[in-house]
């Protein structure tokens, strides 16, 4: 399956700038390697990490545009936090142009970013490898690397409380899918 979404490289390349595509090829290698650990289907990752960030458009206005053109309203959430836009609509195209009618593929791409409560193991895979690919570098990024290869859901927890504590402190609104995640997964692990 990987296969027939490699054929798509340029198209997606074209869309979503160089930097960002070989970002996607990280991820989808680091979602190989976490499947291999996590007994998930290696092809599954691949193609979701390949795609998950197949719609993100550059330009803001741009994106919106073709969210609304997807039937995809941008109000509400979608409004306030627009960064999400990419995610639900990466889900869209992955299952309009590029084939993909795998429901937990689509998921994966759908809440790689808002992440969502008892998530399945290939969605939790998806968000994770975009967060610990080998070129990402922030605070706490190599202890949650660490938590990734060992447990799933603690490495959840550990990567949602980062997010909104960051995004609070940049009075950034959250989304309360992530917030409700955030909350499951403490009940997970405590
Ligand atoms: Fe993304
Ligand atoms: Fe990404």
């Amino acid at each position: 399956m990987i296969e027939d979404i490699l054929k798509y490289s340029d198209e997606i390349k074209d869309r979503i700038g160089e930097k960002r595509f070989l970002h996607t090829l990280r991820v989808k290698d680091t979602a190989i390697e976490l499947a291999k650990i996590y007994s998930v289907d290696e092809d599954k990752a691949a193609v979701a990490g390949l795609l998950h960030d197949c719609a993100k458009i550059r330009d803001v206005n741009l994106l919106k545009e073709e969210a609304q053109e997807n039937g995809l309203k941008v109000e509400g959430d979608f409004e306030k936090a627009p960064q999400i836009i990419h995610s639900y609509l990466g889900s869209l195209f992955a299952e309009k142009l590029y084939n993909v009618h795998d429901e937990d593929i689509l998921n994966a791409i759908k809440y790689h970013t808002t992440g969502r409560e008892n998530m399945s193991s290939l969605e939790k895979i998806i968000f994770l490898a975009d967060s610990i690919e080998p070129m990402r570098n922030f605070d706490g990024v190599i202890k949650l690397r660490e938590l990734s290869y060992k447990d799933l859901d603690e490495a959840m927890y550990f990567s949602l409380n980062s997010t909104i504590k960051m995004l609070a402190e940049k009075n950034i609104y959250i989304v309360p899918e992530t917030l409700y995640a955030r909350n499951f997964y403490r009940e997970m692990v405590n």
